[in-house]
């Protein structure tokens, strides 16, 4: 089953309303969606190993979602069948005191993954024109010049981030954005599944009860952000978070599918190597 894309061309108005955080695009039930997935990690391991192999281009994944949207159980479903030494995962939390003496995508770049291998980012940069946005406070910390934070300084956050993305394309690293698009409904009963059950008590915090009140203030920082940074060399993929089957087979499904489109291929061994494997092969033969 072809997933659809979730993609708006980059010259059309996104607005998440037109978005239903439900969608199941045909999926019957959870088998359906789990088997595709199954299918999805099993090619996404065999293109992984090209990736690694060839070194051309590295895979950065974006994710970014309101809280118990499942941005950590997508990114434990999705890469469970990659081989973690060509993998690295990192989330960004609320920025240190050293990171905050830098520019604010310093600590973001140090974890762009290398060529040839997939870079995953839970919470990025965007936290920077998504939370920082919502709290506007929070730029006190960053000591800026010349604060004034109007829509200029928003919009040059925007021109920064594109800047930098086609800068990180332009150089083979390919970078997919992901939103895991949650309802409030939603978002609450995971958050009261989490009080509930005991054994999910440390995933709720007091602080995520804090930030469901600003919830529609977020989505309007979003939806700016959207529509400012949804380029086409790094598009956003606004993906239904509702069923958690159903965002873990279209995220895997849009990786295999980007993956597909970079025709990797096995490094070409030279006339002299192949020689030389012969030579060595002989000699293990003959020992
Ligand atoms: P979980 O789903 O487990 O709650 P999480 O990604 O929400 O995962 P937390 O440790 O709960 O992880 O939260 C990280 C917090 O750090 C978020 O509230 C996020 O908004 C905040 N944060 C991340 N980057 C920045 C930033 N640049 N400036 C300010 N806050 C940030
Ligand atoms: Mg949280």
């Amino acid at each position: 089953m072809d997933i659809k894309c979730f993609t708006s061309a980059p010259d059309k108005v996104i607005r998440l309303k037109d978005f239903d955080p439900s969608f199941t695009d045909g999926f019957r039930n959870k088998e359906e969606a789990k088997e595709k997935l199954e299918n999805d990690i099993q090619e996404m391991s065999r293109l992984q190993d090209i990736l690694y192999a060839s070194s051309k281009y590295g895979l950065l994944l974006v994710f970014q979602a309101m809280d118990a949207a499942g941005k950590d159980g997508t990114i434990k479903h999705v890469m469970s069948g990659i081989n973690p030494q060509g993998c690295e995962v990192y989330s960004f939390k609320s920025p240190s005191n050293e990171e905050l003496d830098h520019d604010y995508l310093w600590r973001c770049m140090k974890r762009v993954p290398e060529k040839g291998r997939i870079g995953i980012f839970n919470r990025s940069y965007y936290e920077e024109v998504l939370v920082v946005r919502v709290h506007p406070e929070l730029l006190s910390y960053q000591n800026l010049p010349n604060p004034k934070y109007n829509d200029d300084f928003w919009n040059n956050r925007f021109e920064d981030i594109n800047n930098y993305e086609k800068y990180l394309v332009r150089n083979g690293i390919i970078v997919l954005k992901f939103f895991l698009n949650v309802s409030k409904d939603e978002q609450k009963k995971r958050f009261l599944e989490r009080i509930n059950n005991e054994d999910k008590n440390w995933k709720f915090s007091s602080a995520d009860a804090k930030e469901r009140k600003y919830w529609d203030d977020y989505q309007l920082a979003y939806e700016i952000m959207f529509n400012k940074t949804n380029t086409k060399y790094a598009p956003w993929h606004i993906i239904p978070a509702d069923k958690k089957w159903f965002t873990r087979a279209a995220v895997s499904e849009i990786i295999v599918k980007t993956l597909k489109e970079l025709s990797l291929e096995y490094p070409k061994v030279s006339k002299e190597h192949k020689e030389e494997l012969q030579t060595i092969k002989k000699m293990l033969e003959e020992e």
